[in-house]
């Protein structure tokens, strides 16, 4: 039986593992298909794409973009991605531009609370275009400003603390697109965290090509209800493990293995398009 991971990050984003890490991992794990998914960026995608091909495993290029829906943040994964498309490396800039300000902006907060935290020290700790409340939170841990990164999020970052400043995002329906014309699919990330499938048919309208039904932190009865969801739509099935590094002294990647036939349904709907471009009414 054959495996894959589609949801992995990087130190090129919030990930702690390098890609020559992650590709080791999941060869020791016996997966045969990884996707890098970094937030906001396919920077990392050419040196895990040769860390993969060393080691045996297909590579699948991919990001998750920061999107939003009726106020709502929700995340959409691109796969197959075209990474030097120009619109897609454009719109990239634009969220790491915003990422950067974010860091100083939070920064800035965390200093009116009295707390001393200079914005290098988080650029030096993320050192990579995309940084985000991840890095923030483990510098504030490294100097000792807090016991634990839940502390840095529970006290500073989460949505609505003190620290929190919100981030670049673009709308469901232009992340869509902006995956399409890369040449990419386009699937709607850890659904059963966002709590909006109501939004659901309004995506598959605009293009949703899947869901992504598996993930560390879907619970079986979670996983079920988007299976049935994604067969009502006819969408893709995808998942990952979202692996962003350790957790609880092993990597989060192994925890989930999506059977490889889900990724040949993804390659064919690739290769239709390629042959006959999807025109939208
Ligand atoms: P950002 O993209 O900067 O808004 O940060 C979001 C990232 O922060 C997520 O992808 C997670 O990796 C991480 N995150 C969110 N909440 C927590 C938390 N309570 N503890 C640790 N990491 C978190
Ligand atoms: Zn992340
Ligand atoms: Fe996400
Ligand atoms: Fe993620």
């Amino acid at each position: 039986m054959k495996f894959a991971d589609l949801h992995l990050h990087t130190q090129f984003s919030d990930g702690t593992f390098t890609p020559e890490e992650l590709a080791g991992h999941g060869s020791r794990l016996g997966f045969a298909a990884l996707a890098l998914t970094d937030h906001d960026t396919v920077e990392g995608c050419a040196r895990m794409a040769a860390a993969c091909t060393a080691a045996g495993i297909e590579f699948i290029p991919g990001a998750e973009l920061t999107a939003e829906y009726n106020d709502t943040e929700l995340h959409i994964l691109g796969y197959f991605l075209d990474t030097h498309n120009p619109k897609l490396l454009a719109e990239i800039a634009k969220f790491q531009a915003v990422r950067q300000n974010r860091i100083r902006e939070m920064v800035a907060r965390i200093n009116e609370m009295g707390v001393p935290l200079e914005a290098d020290t988080v650029f030096a700790l993320a050192n990579c275009k995309s940084p985000g409340r991840p890095h923030v939170a483990r510098a504030m841990v490294k100097a000792g400003l807090v016991s634990h990164l839940d502390e840095a999020f529970e006290r500073f970052l989460k949505k609505n603390r003190p620290a929190w400043v919100p981030k670049k995002k673009v709308s469901a329906l232009e992340a869509i697109e902006l995956v399409h014309q890369a040449g990419g699919l386009a699937v709607m990330a850890h659904p059963g965290l966002n709590r909006t499938d109501e939004i659901i048919p309004a995506l598959v309208n605009v293009g949703l090509d899947g869901i992504e039904c598996f993930h560390t932190k879907h619970s079986t009865a979670t996983s079920e209800r988007y299976l049935e969801i994604a067969e009502k739509f006819n969408l893709l099935i995808t998942g990952g493990s979202d692996c962003h590094g350790f957790s609880k002294g092993k990597p989060l990647i192994g925890g989930i293995k999506l059977p490889y036939e889900h990724v040949e349904k993804m390659k064919q709907v690739v290769a239709a398009r390629q042959s006959s471009p999807v025109t939208r009414l």
